[in-house]
């Protein structure tokens, strides 16, 4: 085996720093700004639309496209900004959403234009619990935060939306915004929006089913002002036929040597060959490029490749990991970085374009040159056309591109969002509604399928998860006596003899010492089961994550508001949910996505919630079973698969 190379710095080529002016109709204040909407509104009808971190807008065009008129924009990336402010008329800003004055002003501004559209990403960072809290209890109860606190991003949004009370709002984000234990922002955003009178749908959207030549899962929230009241729902867009291959979206472009910067011209355009575009795609994305560069394409550069990162790449198929290229090649810990390098699939759509690749490419080998992608085949991959440019030097260029919405999905969901204000569906249901169902119909019936749901401490609630969990109902009837008077581990150790004589009667012997061995290393009076205390006993394997979320749920710590909710997720919750809602297929995949968020939607986030989910969860034991009783369902009225008339037809037979 050779040495290793030596010496790792790469040529840096600088590209050409594109500087972009404003757009004809941009404003330059506030009030040119109110006059072009009142302007645009009388002579076109076109819907009036804000881009809240508009980035270099690729929502915002996907919305032109489908014939919104994008007005307003802010972003606090001043490249960004310029990039959005060349391309878009009205007045686009570099302001920071988290200062209080900032949010208040937005909010009357778009107040003053009577927005039809307020869309817009806002990035989501995790909180801490207490701040969960904090902003759980205000909600719950209509308080307003003080003023003069910056805000998270995604509460900024939430108050320019309660100031400005658009038509509709669409926002994007990263479905790890829903994926965490209690989906805190989501079930709080559609708390707040439905209070607001909004009816919302969310869903974790893949867009290569839109034909985007890309791996990238968005969650996407649509909600419509009134819509719980006027029957106007979001129905989400159809699937295209057929998705679209790196190939089909990138095949056009010439070969280009790694490095290469024009010289011949300043503007830094490479010469194009027209009729080399040939799929839908490739003449989608040359449609609108003005005449005279129709022999041209411009930003088709990238990074200096250093010559043994050259030779790897030419020894890398689309399958080959890091670890499997020679030693000489590899000059970071295999072990950690695996996957390194990777080349793109010319026949499959590409993995996701983020912002890191303005950092390095090596995610982004070309499919057949030996090279990192280029500004331009980044921004096709993301659906930018060729004609869209972007300000500052590559580096911005391709942190704007990966910090986009693909352009075409924004016009996918602005052609289904204008479908869906014109369009009233049979009825629409709140969060909060059904969970108000699902919660009184729990206040009147104690859990007998799953009894620990009424536990009144967190111990009796593991104990019996541990214990009884799936066991025949007689058991659990008889069992769960005996167990509910243990309300501490110290009690349990204390009625151990008991314990392994129950384990022995119900053939689960190896449970009952299990727990007993549990409640020993729990009775020294630490343990109170805090939210902390469950997560700690979870992270040193005494306990499983489904057993702590179920004891969190069914007993909370302190006071409500303050303690967690996890949304737990059986087979029978997904059972019912997908049944609620028609959506057969929640109950076989997406557990962790589609299922989750349908759970979600189904028991609210307000003040009836934990007692809907609870509700759900025996409702799946004992109505909602695989033969549903659905003559005797809580939520039949509700239901999209009720059998009720079948099943009322057959124990009446007056026909
Ligand atoms: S109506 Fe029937 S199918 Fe629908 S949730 Fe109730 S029991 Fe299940």
């Amino acid at each position: 085996m050779g040495a290793k190379r030596q010496g790792y710095g790469v040529k840096l080529e600088r590209g050409a720093h594109i500087r972009l002016g404003p757009h004809p109709e941009a404003c330059e204040d506030e009030e040119q700004l109110r006059q072009l909407t009142a302007r645009l509104r009388a002579e076109t009808g076109r819907l009036i639309a804000a881009d809240l971190f508009a980035g270099a807008g690729g929502l915002s065009l996907g919305l032109e496209q489908a014939g919104f008129a994008v007005v307003f924009a802010a972003d606090h990336d001043a490249e960004a900004v310029k990039t959005h402010r060349h391309h878009f008329r009205g007045l686009t800003v570099d302001w920071d959403l988290s200062d209080p004055t900032v949010i208040d002003h937005v909010g009357k501004l778009l107040k003053s234009l009577d927005l039809d559209l307020l869309a817009g990403g806002p990035p989501c960072q995790p909180f801490s619990k207490a701040g969960r809290s904090m902003i759980r209890h205000q909600v719950r109860h209509g308080l307003r935060e003080s003023h003069d606190r910056r805000r998270d991003l995604w509460r900024s949004y939430l108050d320019i939306i309660r100031t400005s009370r658009p038509r509709a709002v669409i926002m994007e984000n990263v479905p790890d915004m829903a994926l965490d234990r209690e989906m805190f922002i989501l079930r709080t955003m559609v708390l707040e929006l439905e209070k607001l009178g909004y009816s919302v749908e969310e869903r974790v959207v893949e867009s290569k089913v839109y034909g985007i030549p890309q791996f990238r899962q968005r969650l996407i929230l649509v909600a419509i002002r009134d819509g719980l009241r006027d029957r106007l729902n979001f129905t989400w867009p159809g699937e295209a036929v057929g998705e679209t291959f790196v190939e089909h979206a990138i095949g056009d472009l010439p070969a280009v040597e790694p490095g290469w910067r024009a010289k011949e011209n300043a503007a830094g355009w490479m010469p194009y060959d027209a009729g080399k575009a040939v799929t839908s795609f490739q003449k989608e994305m040359r449609k609108d490029v003005p005449e005279e560069d129709a022999g041209r394409v411009y930003d088709h550069i990238t990074r200096q490749v250093r010559d043994d990162d050259r030779e790897a790449f030419a020894l890398m198929g689309t399958k080959t990991r890091y670890s499997d290229l020679p030693e000489e090649f590899r000059r970071y810990r295999h072990d950690i970085f695996d996957d390194k390098y990777k080349r793109l699939d010319a026949e499959n759509v590409s993995r996701t374009i983020t912002a890191h690749i303005a950092k390095d490419g090596y995610w982004y080998i070309h499919p057949y040159q030996d090279r990192t992608i280029t500004v331009r085949e980044a921004a096709r991959l993301q659906t930018f056309p060729d004609w869209f440019r972007f300000a500052g030097p590559p580096t911005a260029a391709l942190r704007q591109i990966g910090n986009a919405v693909p352009p075409m999905l924004g016009r996918i969901l602005g052609d289904a969002l204008i479908t869906s204000l014109q369009t009233p569906v049979a009825v629409v249901y709140s969060s909060e509604e059904i969970a108000s169902c699902l919660a009184g119909w729990k206040r009147k019936h104690a859990a007998t399928a799953i009894p620990w749901l009424d536990a009144e401490t967190r111990w009796q609630a593991i104990s019996a998860e541990i214990l009884l969990d799936r066991a025949a109902v007689p058991h659990v009837r008889h069992v769960w006596g005996a167990l509910k008077r243990w309300m501490s581990p110290d009690e349990t150790v204390a009625a151990a003899g008991d314990l392994l004589k129950i384990g022995v009667l119900i053939d689960r012997s190896d449970r009952a010492e299990a727990l007993l061995a549990l409640a020993r290393v729990a009775s020294n009076g630490e343990h109170p089961f805090s939210d902390e205390d469950l997560a700690a006993l979870v992270s040193s394997r005494a306990i499983t994550q489904s057993q702590a979320d179920i004891a969190a749920l069914a007993v909370p710590f302190g006071e409500e508001d303050t303690s967690e909710e996890p949304v737990v997720i059986t087979k029978g919750v997904l059972r019912v949910v997908a049944r609620l809602t028609g959506e057969k297929e929640l109950e076989y995949k997406n557990k962790l996505t589609d299922g989750r968020l349908a759970v979600a939607r189904t028991i609210g986030f307000g003040i009836d919630s934990r007692k809907a989910h609870t509700a759900l969860m025996e409702l799946a034991a004992r109505v909602c079973r695989p033969r549903p009783e659905c003559t005797v369902c809580p939520v039949e009225r509700y239901c999209a698969s009720s059998e009720k008339v079948e099943q009322l037809d057959a124990m009446l037979p007056f026909g």
